[in-house]
């Protein structure tokens, strides 16, 4: 059975055709530049010559057109006919308080991922554009929404509720969603099979450190609680978001500089975290940790910083569940940064955490990078969201 995964931005679409069988991608790709001049899909096939077709690419629908249209294609495609796709899977970010679980698309699904447009403003639309994209190139073929925020609906009201006037709640639905919710909820179990850990009970924590990053505590899989909140800006230092910051900050800032709160939201989520702590290096990890080893103190701050922050809440989370079976590591930084690992780990000594240097000098596959005397087993486990997104759609379909 194969299944289509779609990804939709405003103005691209990823996508990867999975052959469930044997989980393994059989083609994937990116419509970039949709609705902007210059629109171009990138096609790679396994075990074929990459695949450029650069296209006026006015909406999703054409891009959807010409995604199947690569699928089919004689030369380069890997499919004969449409009838080869049993389903597709869309990642969809938020579903607002209604849906705890994927659900096969209906037109009530989407008047929901409609209803969310406030509280996802630059991803429910595109997201529900490749949905409708797909219904119109693919008639009659399920679609299935994957939510971003799904993981995050089993927290307890002590971990989702913020401290402001109740009338919030009720009125706008305000509260911590969590997000990367596919990806905390496939690391997760994941780590928990890997790691030979209890699937009832083991209490994990995993921490998906990226260009966005968060992390989430999680027992036998349900999530307890995740530090990304209301949108995607609470938590962790990020690549170009603050995470945490006392919200009296803004104020100060917007009087002082004469900026309105948009702007100021602007530069929390695009000028901050280690790129605006390191005055302006780069919000690349990468080149942080080179900018710190040739000594430029700033990087080096928001370098320590990121990690300082990632303890902090491997310790309240640890502190949150009573304990903690395993820690595991996955996205951008969490699977090749071998220092910023150590780094991190090194915090969690009281824990009984030990790392052992050779394992944790992997990068990019499942393994366990602690010592067996550890108390705590970390790991270090890619995220794959496609494949989730995948595993979620061949389950309703
Ligand atoms: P993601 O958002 O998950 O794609 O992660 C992107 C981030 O991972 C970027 O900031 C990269 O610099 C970082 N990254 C990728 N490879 C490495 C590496 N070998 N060492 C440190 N950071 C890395």
């Amino acid at each position: 059975m194969k299944i289509l995964v779609i990804n939709c931005g405003s103005s691209s679409l990823k996508y990867q055709l999975i052959d469930m069988d044997n989980e393994s991608v059989i083609a994937k790709g990116l419509c970039e530049r949709i609705n902007i001049e210059g629109s171009k899909l990138t096609h790679k096939a396994e075990g074929k010559e990459d695949y450029v077709v650069e296209s006026p690419m006015p909406d999703h629908s054409v891009a959807i057109q010409l995604v199947m249209d690569a699928l089919l294609d004689k030369e380069h495609g890997v499919i004969a006919s449409t009838d080869e796709i049993s389903a597709i899977g869309h990642r969809v970010l938020h579903a607002g308080t209604i849906y705890s679980d994927s659900i096969v698309v209906n037109e009530d699904v989407k008047k929901v991922i409609r209803e969310c447009f406030d509280l996802g403003p630059l991803h429910n639309p595109a997201n529900l554009m490749g949905i409708e994209a797909c219904e119109k190139v693919m008639p009659g073929k399920p679609n299935v929404a994957v939510f971003d925020t799904a993981f995050g609906m089993a927290m307890p009201e002590k971990a989702y509720m913020y401290a402001i006037p109740h009338e919030y709640f009720e009125k706008y639905s305000i509260r911590r969603y969590g997000f990367h919710g596919t990806s905390h909820m496939f690391v997760s179990g994941e780590a928990i099979k890997f790691g030979n850990l209890d699937p009832k009970n083991a209490k994990v924590i995993v921490c998906h450190l990226g260009n966005g990053s968060s992390i989430s505590a999680s027992i036998g899989g349900k999530c307890v609680d995740t530090s990304m909140g209301l949108t995607p800006l609470e938590g962790l230092i990020m690549g170009t978001r603050s995470g945490d910051v006392d919200p009296a900050v803004l104020q100060f800032v917007m009087n002082k500089e004469g900026k309105d709160i948009n702007e100021m939201l602007n530069i929390l989520n695009k000028k901050s975290g280690v790129l605006g702590m390191s005055g302006g290096v780069s919000s690349d990890f990468r080149d942080i940790a080179k900018a710190a080893e040739e000594g430029n103190h700033l990087a080096e701050v928001a370098l320590d910083a990121f990690r300082y922050r990632v303890a902090k809440y491997i310790g309240a989370y640890a502190a949150a569940m009573n304990g903690v079976d395993a820690i595991a590591f996955t996205a951008g930084v969490g699977e090749n940064d071998v220092n910023t690992r150590k780094a991190i780990c090194a915090y969690l000594g009281y824990l009984g955490v030990e790392i052992d240097d050779e394992a944790n000098n992997t990068r990019g596959k499942n393994q366990v990078i602690s010592t067996a005397d550890s108390k705590v087993k970390v790991m270090l486990i890619p995220t794959n969201e496609e494949l989730a997104i995948a595993r979620e759609t061949l389950a309703l379909v």
